[in-house]
């Protein structure tokens, strides 16, 4: 059921805080830590401790806590000083856009110049 844990998903078990992480940033409703290979000098995941498969599900099923996810990212730029040249926030939603792990999750991406088209 949407928003319930599920045994089989890594970002659960991070929030439940069974796989260590580094963790940066922790509210009521969601959890920011370092991705474990980082593509950019600032690079974090944002999750909402419920499980959602991707962002878009999030989003349907509870408006506030996808802000929250959103303010999160937020604050993760400002607290690792990326806010001010700019940062990147990327959904990838599906397997064709990379989306591998699914439990919603924003990437939080700073600290080097971003091309766009993105890859
Ligand atoms: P996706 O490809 O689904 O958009 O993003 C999943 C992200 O999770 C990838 O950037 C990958 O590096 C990261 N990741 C995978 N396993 C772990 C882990 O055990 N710990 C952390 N911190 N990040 C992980
Ligand atoms: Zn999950």
């Amino acid at each position: 059921m949407a928003g319930e844990r599920q045994d089989d998903c890594l970002f659960c078990k991070i929030v439940a805080g069974e796989v260590p992480a580094d963790v940066v940033r922790e509210t009521d409703t969601t959890l920011a830590f370092r991705d474990i290979n980082p593509q950019a000098p600032t690079h974090v995941l944002v999750v909402p401790k419920a499980h959602y498969r991707d962002a878009a599900s999030l989003a349907a099923a509870d408006a506030r806590v996808t802000a929250d996810v959103l303010r999160e990212a937020g604050e993760v730029a400002a607290q690792d000083r990326v806010d001010g040249t700019g940062y990147r926030i990327v959904f990838n939603t599906g397997t064709g856009a990379g989306q591998t792990v699914w439990h919603a999750h924003a990437h939080v991406l700073g600290g080097r110049g971003f091309n766009w088209p993105p890859g």
